[in-house]
Order: structure tokens, then C-alpha cells, then sequence
């Protein structure tokens, strides 16, 4: 099919990747509607910092023309770095430059910045994304939750880690990397001596099977992703208590480490969530479709160590959009697209992985800190 004759792509999934998408789609005049099966809000609940890439999530946002509106909300102070052993010791402490590469931004404000721009025609919500049959060669029907069927001629799978796109494309499943977290967030207002220590960016401090990952958010917040490598069961021990008693079991599990440390626990308020990190295969490729295709993590969900997978899924969406421009053959398109991408996100997927064993090693402090001081 020729890019001129496209009448519908649907963008599942309006994450940062499809939201994107479809800012990109946009601006060339392209038919697209982003079908997020959340509500409208769906953003404000979702919390957590983000660091913006200068090589590939900020080209994103230049192509999409938003560059200087994320500028505006982005943290370059945030780029503060602590690398801490469980003890407490500081091993590596670094200011953020006045604008450095890697800013900053809360997860919640990146996708309003997105969604600003987006016509509000294009964006459906509500719509949960449940099966899709195969019409001919170049048509889709899409069937969502709510009962809507959509005939379409291109779907574009951004709907994440466990993406119901993906089983179209690859019989590849996400794996559990064996790291779970529980993510707990504490106020800086009312614990400045935790801000203090935390300063204005990110601590990562490291204990063999164990981390503290605090990071300051732009809304008050002091955020620590509380991590282990653990069995796959173990994390729903942690899940059923109260948060007194989470507490007590986590200080209790972290009584060896630094007293500074322990106040991420201490100081935690009751809005705790519990995750399990999980991986694709680093270097999964499929062969082209006619009429699909994947962008962030549904095509190359990688574990969060080396902070990557936003800025991947920025990336994605720019070469995909890229491709658009250059080509008009749909199979071409996406074929261009899927190249690229592949290549890109094996590297930062075996990136990720190899982050992963050094945080979870037994001198992980030392071995970070080494890296970071090697290209500071
Ligand atoms: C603990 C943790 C920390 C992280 N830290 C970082 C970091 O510091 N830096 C970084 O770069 N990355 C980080 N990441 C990864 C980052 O959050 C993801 O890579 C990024 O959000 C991927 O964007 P996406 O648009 O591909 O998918 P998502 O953000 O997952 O968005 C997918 C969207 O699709 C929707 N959806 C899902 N299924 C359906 C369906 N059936 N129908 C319709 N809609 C659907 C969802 O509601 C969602 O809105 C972290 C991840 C975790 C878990």
C-alpha cells in the first residue's frame, strides 16, 4: 500500500511512545487516532522521573517541535549523581552542569507536553485494545473492550510491556530479570534532611543483592525504588502488609546500611507500589509485516538500568515518523523502521542487562562509581 492511500492508522497504547507517534503522524498530516485504554488522567497517576536524552529522546521532542516547552519543565539541576555503598559512604558525587545532556522531567508532565499538541479528535480513551482479525492483505479490524470495532489500514503497537500487538508480530514474552522493587516516596518538605542528601537528582546506592535507587521528583516528592533480586513469588510477602509493618520488615532487611540510606524507608508515606522488572530478549527482531508494527516497550522492554526505555520509545516514534517522510511504500516504511530500531535497541537492551549485574553485584558501588568517574 502507498503512504497516499492510508485512510486510518491506530496507535495502540498513548504512553510517551504512541503519544509521540502520533504528534509526529500530525504533523504530517497523517490519518491516525491514539486508542489508550486508560482515562483521560491517565498520566497524573503516573509518577516517576525521567532523563531526557540529548541523542535520542530530545530529538523527539525537536522534530515534534516541543523542544523548548520541555525545557521549560525539565530539571537539569536534576542531574545530580550519587553513587553510595550500603554503608553509607559516598563513592561518586557529581553537581549537574547549568545544562547538561541528560535532563530531567516527571513522567506525568512529558505526556501532558505531548498531549497538548494533539488534536483531541485523535486521542480515544477508554479504548482497551482486546483482539484484532486479519481482513486482507493491507485491512485490520480492531475489536476494543468496550465493543467498538475499528477497521484500519495500519496498527501500531505501543501498548507496553505486555502489548497484545506483540503476539501478532513475535512469540516472544516478556521474562522476569529476577530484580523486584517497591517504590515508596517520601516529602521533601517535611524531610529536607533526606533532600539534603538526595540532593536534587538521583542516589543510587548499592549492596549486593540489594539497592536503594532514590530519585527527587518535580512535584514535592522524594521517590526510592526499594530493590532486590529476588525469587518471583517473594515480592507478593511485601504486597500484603501494612505499611507499619513493611516498614519494620524493610528496616529490619536494611539494618546494616547507612543511617542516611534507612531514611527512604523511615520517612515513606502511604503511596507504595510494587513492581517486578521484567525484560524481552535483547536482540528480538521479527520479519515485516504488511500492516504492523511495534514502537517502545512492546518491541524491546528492557530492564530500567541503564534509562533508556523513554528516551527508546521517543526514538522509536522519531524514525518511525522519519520513515514516513522519506518513503511512500508501507512495506518499506516499515521495514526501514524496524531496521533501525532493531539495531539501536539491542545495544541498549544489553546495556541494561549488563547494568543490571553490575548494580546487583558484590562490589556494584565500586564498579558504578568507577564507570561514572571513566566519562565524567
Ligand atoms: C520502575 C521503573 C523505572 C523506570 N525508570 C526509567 C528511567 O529512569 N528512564 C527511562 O528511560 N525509562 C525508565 N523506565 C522505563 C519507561 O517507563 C518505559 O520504557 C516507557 O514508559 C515506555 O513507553 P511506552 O510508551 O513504550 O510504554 P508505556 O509507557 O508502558 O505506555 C503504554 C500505554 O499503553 C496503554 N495500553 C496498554 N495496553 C493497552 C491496550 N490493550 N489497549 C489500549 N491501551 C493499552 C497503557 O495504559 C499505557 O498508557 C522505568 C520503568 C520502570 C518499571
Amino acid at each position: 500500500m502507498k503512504k497516499q492511500n492510508l485512510q486510518h492508522i491506530a496507535i495502540i497504547g498513548g504512553g510517551p511512545g504512541g503519544l509521540m507517534l502520533g504528534l509526529l503522524l500530525q504533523h504530517q498530516g497523517l490519518p491516525f487516532t491514539i486508542y489508550e485504554r486508560g482515562h483521560k488522567n491517565i498520566h497524573k497517576d503516573r509518577g516517576g522521573s525521567l532523563d531526557i536524552h540529548d541523542d535520542s529522546g530530545q530529538l523527539a521532542l525537536k522534530q515534534a517541535g516541543i523542544f523548548e516547552v520541555f525545557r521549560k519543565y525539565a530539571r537539569f539541576d536534576g542531574e545530580d549523581t550519587r553513587i553510595v555503598r550500603k554503608d553509607g559512604k559516598i563513592l561518586y558525587d557529581e553537581d549537574a552542569e547549568d545544562e547538561g545532556s541528560r535532563p530531567e522531567i516527571d513522567r506525568g508532565k512529558l505526556c501532558d507536553i505531548i498531549v497538548e499538541q494533539i488534536n483531541p479528535q485523535h486521542i480515544k480513551y477508554g479504548y482497551k485494545y482486546e483482539n484484532m482479525k486479519q481482513l486482507d492483505n493491507s485491512h485490520a479490524e480492531l475489536t476494543f473492550e468496550n465493543g467498538v470495532k475499528v477497521i484500519t489500514d495500519l496498527v501500531i503497537g505501543a501498548d507496553g510491556a505486555f502489548s497484545k500487538i506483540r503476539p501478532h508480530l513475535t512469540d516472544a514474552m516478556p521474562e522476569y530479570t529476577g530484580i523486584s522493587m517497591i517504590e515508596m516516596n517520601s516529602d521533601e518538605n517535611e524531610h529536607p534532611d533526606l533532600l539534603k542528601f538526595n540532593k536534587n537528582g538521583k542516589v543510587m546506592a548499592l549492596g549486593g543483592h540489594q539497592a536503594i535507587l532514590g530519585q527527587r521528583n518535580g512535584d514535592g516528592r522524594i521517590m526510592a525504588y526499594i530493590s532486590f533480586k529476588m525469587m518471583y513469588d517473594t515480592l507478593d510477602e511485601y504486597r500484603n502488609l501494612s505499611l507499619d509493618e513493611l516498614k519494620e520488615r524493610l528496616m529490619h532487611e536494611f539494618n546494616d546500611w547507612g543511617a542516611d540510606l534507612k531514611k527512604y524507608i523511615a520517612y515513606s508515606y502511604d503511596d507504595v507500589k510494587f513492581r517486578r522488572i521484567y525484560k524481552l530478549p535483547i536482540g528480538l527482531t521479527w520479519e515485516t509485516q504488511k500492516n504492523m508494527t511495534l514502537i517502545g516497550d512492546a518491541a524491546h522492554l528492557m530492564s530500567p538500568f541503564a534509562g533508556e526505555g523513554v528516551n527508546m520509545a521517543l526514538h522509536d516514534a522519531y524514525l518511525l515518523a522519519k520513515a514516513f517522510h522519506m518513503y511512500d511504500d508501507l512495506t518499506e516504511i516499515l521495514n526501514s523502521y524496524e531496521q533501525q530500531m532493531f539495531e539501536i535497541a539491542k545495544v541498549h537492551a544489553q546495556e541494561s542487562q549488563d547494568n543490571l549485574a553490575i548494580f546487583f553485584s558484590d562490589n556494584g558501588a565500586e564498579t558504578m562509581a568507577q564507570l561514572f568517574e571513566e566519562i565524567a
